[in-house]
């Protein structure tokens, strides 16, 4: 049985423009509460979580930090500005996250349904001596490769394909190596952590992930996160 001995790093600074015009993406509301309220009291309920380091947009500083004050529990939740890119956010984050906890996950605030379970998972891989670890599933339709015009070029065996969710979990010197490398170039097509690792030539293990962790990025994912939402209340309040 593990003690508390991760922190989850929460980017949550993004514009969210896909999402349409409406605000920061993390403080949308979904059923009356915003994306990242949901998001973090699903993290604050896995028994691993020790604490939470938001990033969050530097306009809206005082807003996170209330609306996570209402949340129940007793986890550290710190409160950060972001950056300019999903990789700065989670640059400054770890760089706020206490120094005694040697299990470190990233998730994305866009993730507001991801089941505790799934977290434990992730920090279970961690604990056990993995690296990385990204929580997976498979693709389940055709993908193609097109050229710059939109023609196909390929179809790619998804059998060999996996879809990336968040949270994503590292040891904590693996992660904080992978940033270090990658100090003073933040790249816009980081869209991962893991993805550091793998270019240091670093280990990034693979545990299922869960539907439920979907990513809300368009408005359609708002109709299907508030259906799942309906469903859950039913099951175990949240
Ligand atoms: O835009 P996208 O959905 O890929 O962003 C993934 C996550 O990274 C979101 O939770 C978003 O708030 C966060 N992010 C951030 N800082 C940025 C851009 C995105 O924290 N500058």
């Amino acid at each position: 049985m593990a003690g508390r001995d991760a922190v989850v790093l929460v980017p949550a600074a993004g514009v969210g423009s896909r999402l349409g015009p409406g605000g920061p993406k993390a403080l949308r509301l979904l059923a009356g509460e915003s994306l990242l309220a949901h998001a973090v009291r699903r993290l604050v309920s896995a028994p691993s979580v020790a604490a939470v380091v938001v990033a969050a947009p530097a306009a809206d500083l005082q807003l996170v930090r209330q609306l996570l004050a209402d949340l129940p529990g007793d986890r550290e939740l710190i409160v950060v500005a972001g950056g300019a890119v999903r990789q700065e956010s989670v640059r400054l984050a770890l760089e706020a996250a206490p120094g005694e906890l040697d299990i470190v996950l990233v998730h994305d605030a866009a993730r507001c349904l991801v089941p505790p379970e799934l977290v434990e998972r992730v920090a279970d891989a961690v604990r056990s001596g993995a690296g990385a670890v990204v929580p997976v599933l498979p693709m389940v339709d055709t993908v193609k490769r097109v050229d710059e015009v939109d023609r196909v070029v390929a179809t790619v065996d998804r059998r060999a394909l996996r879809v990336v969710q968040t949270p994503q979990g590292f040891r904590r010197s693996v992660l904080r190596e992978a940033y270090r490398a990658a100090a003073g170039d933040p790249d816009q097509a980081v869209t991962d952590d893991a993805g550091l690792v793998e270019g240091l030539g670093g280990a990034v293990l693979t545990v299922a992930g869960d539907e439920e962790a979907m990513k809300v990025t368009r408005p359609f994912d708002l109709v299907v996160a508030s259906a799942l939402l309906e469903r859950r209340l039913d099951r175990h309040r949240l």
